[in-house]
């Protein structure tokens, strides 16, 4: 497995590859890997020749200073998990390499519509300008590609989507399955800052939506709601941010039982999680 940190290098190497026919997939990542994103590099390994795997924890994506500087970075315990997965490549920069002294979003507008307005739009603020800023530079530096990403950040999938349909850039977007604890508890790299308590307490938000899920055909979406914020309110260490049955395309709240995700957002202490579900 070769490790680059210069964008130069990196594309170097993959210009190389593909001048000779191959087909590289790349799974971008903020580290602290878990076997969430495996899986996206074991489907990247089965659909293409090379897989790229990215490692950056992009500043201008975190609203809260405290959750950047608190992001787990474990490189160490990262790059044997890729090289077991069949990764090949590894892209880890330094902040600098991706944005030359100048951390700021590039606010080359793309019309996001309601999918910049609502749930992680709406609570963090300019969290998408920071994902749109550094999936285009790392789709510039990786180049033609398949790109892997995973419905845990349903929200973050679309805006990728629309990013590219809006520039063309010449990358196809592969959407992967959710990866769960037994437990049901989404996997996240948050998941290793919660205490032994938080982590228990932590499983309501997948309950909440495997109950809703399971009581889909035969309650209204007043009921459904109301089902899921009793659940979340018996865990007195989750603090909900927002609850939204909503449209898989502009996800804003529906009103009819159609086209529908399920989208979840709570604190546990600082630390916050995300989680969805398709109820059909
Ligand atoms: P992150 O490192 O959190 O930025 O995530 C990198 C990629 O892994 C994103 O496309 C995520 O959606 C995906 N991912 C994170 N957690 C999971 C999970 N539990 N299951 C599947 N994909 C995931």
């Amino acid at each position: 497995m070769q490790i680059f940190n210069t964008v130069a290098e990196l594309q170097n190497s993959l210009n190389a590859l593909r001048n000779s026919g191959k087909t590289i997939g790349f799974v971008p990542t903020m580290g602290a890997l878990h076997a969430g994103h495996i899986s996206l590099v074991k489907k990247a390994k089965e659909e293409n020749d090379y897989v790229l795997t990215s490692i950056f924890v992009n500043p201008t994506q975190f609203n809260n200073p405290d959750d950047l500087a608190k992001y787990p970075r474990i490189p160490a315990q990262d790059l044997p998990m890729l090289e077991n997965a069949g990764c090949d490549f590894v892209f880890m920069p330094a902040v600098d390499e991706m944005y030359h002294g100048n951390t700021v979003s590039d606010r080359r507008n793309i019309q996001l519509g309601s999918l910049g307005e609502v749930l992680e739009a709406k609570h963090r603020p300019g969290h998408f300008d920071g994902v749109i800023t550094i999936v285009r530079k790392l789709f510039e530096a990786s180049g033609r590609s398949k790109a892997y990403f995973g419905l845990k950040d349903f929200q973050q999938l679309a805006v990728v989507r629309l990013l590219v349909k809006s520039e063309n850039i010449p990358v196809e977007i592969i959407p992967c399955p959710i990866v769960r604890e037994e437990d049901g508890l989404a996997m996240s790299s948050r998941n290793m800052r919660l205490t032994a308590d938080q982590r228990k307490a932590a499983t309501i938000l997948s309950k909440a939506l495997f109950e809703v899920k399971s009581h889909w055909e035969s309650e209204s979406i007043a009921e459904l709601n109301a089902r899921a914020e009793k659940i979340i309110a018996t865990e007195s260490a989750v603090r909900l941010e927002y609850f939204s049955i909503a449209d898989r395309d502009t996800l804003l709240p529906l009103t009819e039982k159609k086209n529908a995700v399920i989208c979840i957002a709570a604190y546990l202490g600082d630390i916050r999680l995300i989680d969805n579900i398709l109820p059909e």
